[in-house]
């Protein structure tokens, strides 16, 4: 039988989606990047956009009617691969770099098949506030695993959302688009992990792009503080392997991360941190 749904492939639904409390929804798609959707009185603001694989607005159009805003919490192509559903975009300006950047030849196809490839691009910055109607979202800027980092705080359902900057399982540190040494990288991430604990009053839960949702926040603040500290000061013990999200134990073929061998895995707790040593 014909799939006539591009949201529909052989192996059923591309995307999955739940509302996490009324009108904050998740999205994911087969690599369970998380994007997420906050639903004001008068806007929608759609916090990243995956690969780019189907068709993302139409999951978004089937959970509200809201006019949508899209926003990236940073320029890496598994969170900006589908702004091009949109005619604009909102990010940092060190996003606007990378956004556009596939990671293979598919994704490029997908982007360029997008109704808006040249989708437009509006700056973010610190401080700002998005108003959705009843729901304000804040920009809170915590550049380390890319320039262009944003936090996104809703303080009406006080959920913090933190991109690739704080998950579970792993932060990456060798992806940034202009290399730095680990132990300056891991000073740039524990000040922006003091920065996020500082407003800790503001939120109950994390919400990242990957590996698990929601978070309870203070273990993982406090273990990748320790964590940081550790890789800034040069005292951070390799893991045997990096096996792990994504990771294989033991390198294999090439691979996404192939050109940045040979790759490192340190963990203090709940904290992990991939780096090049
Ligand atoms: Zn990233």
């Amino acid at each position: 039988m014909e799939h006539r749904d591009p949201n529909i492939d052989a192996k059923g639904m591309l995307f999955g989606r739940w509302c996490i409390r009324e009108g904050v929804w998740a999205i994911t798609n087969r690599w369970q990047n998380f994007m997420y959707l906050l639903i004001g009185e008068q806007r929608a603001l759609l916090i990243d956009t995956g690969y780019g694989e189907g068709n993302l607005r139409a999951v978004v159009e089937g959970i509200t009617d809201k006019p949508v805003t899209v926003i990236n919490t940073h320029g890496h192509f598994d969170h900006t691969g589908g702004n091009g559903w949109w005619p604009r975009a909102l990010m940092a300006r060190p996003s606007a770099a990378t956004c556009r950047i596939a990671f293979s030849e598919e994704q490029c196809r997908w982007r360029d098949a997008k109704p808006y490839p040249d989708y437009e691009i509006e700056y973010v910055k610190e401080g700002d506030r998005i108003d959705l109607g009843g729901r304000q979202v804040e920009v809170l800027e915590i550049p380390a695993h890319h320039e262009g980092s944003i936090a996104l705080l809703d303080r009406t359902d006080r959920l913090l959302f933190t991109g690739d900057e704080l998950e579970s399982g792993q932060v990456l540190l060798f992806v940034r688009a202009s290399g730095l040494p680990i132990a300056q990288v891991a000073a740039a991430h524990r000040a922006n992990m003091e920065k996020l604990r500082a407003r800790r009053a503001d939120y109950d839960y994390l919400c990242p792009a990957h590996n698990g949702c929601m978070l309870q926040p203070d273990r993982y603040l406090e273990d990748f503080i320790a964590l940081d500290t550790a890789l800034a000061e040069g005292r951070a013990e390799a893991a045997p392997t990096t096996a792990g999200f994504g990771f294989a134990p033991e390198w294999g073929e090439q691979d996404t991360f192939s050109a940045f061998r040979p790759l490192v895995r340190a963990q203090a707790g709940l904290a992990s941190i991939i780096y090049t040593p």
